[in-house]
């Protein structure tokens, strides 16, 4: 506050706790340098496909600028069920546990809101999104990170995740595949995971957002498992693999109780997502088919460059299974992880982020994001691979 009377802050210690998210740093550093190729923001190099923007334009056209349900559109929700049922094996009833989110973002927030009381606990690995601890801290729950590494491929272990089960304990956050490792759960691990689950009791937040991007294995949401379904909070949405992140559209399916406590604040606080996305969301529902193994061969054939260059570069890397990250071991070049993005950054104009934006474990990580055009990455991987050799020789 201005008035110097006032000493008092008005901030919430619990908000005023919350560090800043280190890619949106790296994302600011970027849009004001000029010429800078960034391989830092995880989102699709390129815009949905025309008939998704399309479907959105003529929805507005025709006067659809109102609210809608505070579930979300009938029409979607039917399609979602449709969608998940096709993909996941999965079924759930549109009318009672299915909830339109502006995007995976709100679904996340709602979830971990609906179940937490103070004090509650929520495990989810590390290196790992970036929102996960915040927004558990924001709901006066406690975040109980289990960290992963590159000699287990960055999976979870199952005798980590038991040594942090606790009475308190009220969920499990899984994120695979994962950003930013590119990690993928091996069926057994999976398996593994939903019998802690049912034994210990405990809630899985199942984020599948990269689901549909997976390179050399089927994905399988752990709430497919037998008993599964009804301790698990499902969330997804259209972000990644139909490159429809500025839409901001998602969505949670969950047993009726759960869809309808994360209801009780979404009618509150985003009373339903924005229409126009809704319409995009049922357009994109209907070219599935066509439209996300297109832009998955794209992400394969980056990922496959990527990977390679890395090798040239002698910059260890695990090969990624899914999404559109890469997570290279740079720890040998004698510099943290935030001074390499910082100078790579400074030098050749390349923007990636480093692994401590998620999570302390990821020191001596970078993550670069192969989501860009081949033109971009191409040029990023040349002058990375100067911005090495000079390094490894200094
Ligand atoms: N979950 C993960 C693992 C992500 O990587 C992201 C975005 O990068 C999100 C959720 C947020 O997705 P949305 O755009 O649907 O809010």
């Amino acid at each position: 506050m201005s008035d110097s009377r006032s000493h008092r802050s008005f901030v919430s210690q619990n908000v005023a706790a919350i560090p800043r998210s280190g890619i949106r740093d790296f994302f600011d550093i970027v849009s004001t340098t000029k010429g800078a190729i960034s391989l830092g923001v995880g989102e699709p190099g390129f815009a949905a496909p025309w008939h998704i923007r399309d479907a959105s334009i003529y929805s507005l056209e025709k006067g659809a600028t109102g609210y809608t349900s505070n579930l979300g559109l009938a029409e979607l929700r039917n399609g979602i069920a449709r969608y998940v049922e096709d993909a996941f094996d999965l079924s759930y009833d549109p009318q009672s546990e299915i909830l339109i989110t502006t995007g995976v973002s709100e679904g996340l927030d709602l979830a971990i809101r609906a179940i937490v009381d103070p004090g509650d606990e929520i495990i989810f690995h590390e290196p790992s999104y970036v929102s996960y601890r915040p927004v558990i801290q924001l709901a006066n729950g406690i975040p109980v990170a289990v960290e992963t590494d590159e000699k287990g491929e960055f999976e979870i272990t199952l005798p980590a995740i038991a040594e942090k089960i606790t009475e308190r304990t009220k969920a499990l956050i899984l994120s695979y595949p994962n950003n930013p490792t590119g990690a993928t759960l091996s069926p057994s691990i999976l398996e593994g995971v939903a019998n802690l689950a049912r034994e210990h009791d405990f809630l899985v937040i199942s984020d599948e957002i990269y689901a549909e991007l997976t390179y050399d294995q089927q994905h399988v949401s752990i709430a497919s498992l037998p008993g599964m379904k009804d301790r698990t909070l499902f969330l997804h949405g259209f972000s990644k693999a139909w490159a429809m992140t500025g839409f901001r559209i998602g969505y949670c399916c969950a047993p009726q109780v759960l869809t309808h406590a994360m209801m009780s604040i979404h009618q509150y606080t985003m009373l339903c997502a924005p229409i126009l996305s809704q319409a995009a969301a049922i357009a994109a529902l209907r070219r599935v088919d066509l439209d996300v193994p297109e832009m998955k061969k794209l992400y394969r054939r980056n990922r496959n460059f990527l990977i390679h260059s890395l090798a040239e570069m002698n910059l260890p890397c695990v090969q990624p299974k899914g999404a559109f990250y890469a997570f290279p071991f740079i720890g040998d070049l004698g510099v943290t992880s935030e001074q390499f993005a910082l100078d790579l950054l400074r030098e050749q104009k390349v923007a990636v982020v480093p692994g401590t934006a998620f999570g302390d474990c990821g020191e001596g990580y970078i993550r670069c994001s192969y989501a860009t055009s081949l033109k971009d990455l191409k040029e990023a991987v040349l002058r990375m691979a100067q911005f090495v050799a000079k390094a490894k020789k200094d």
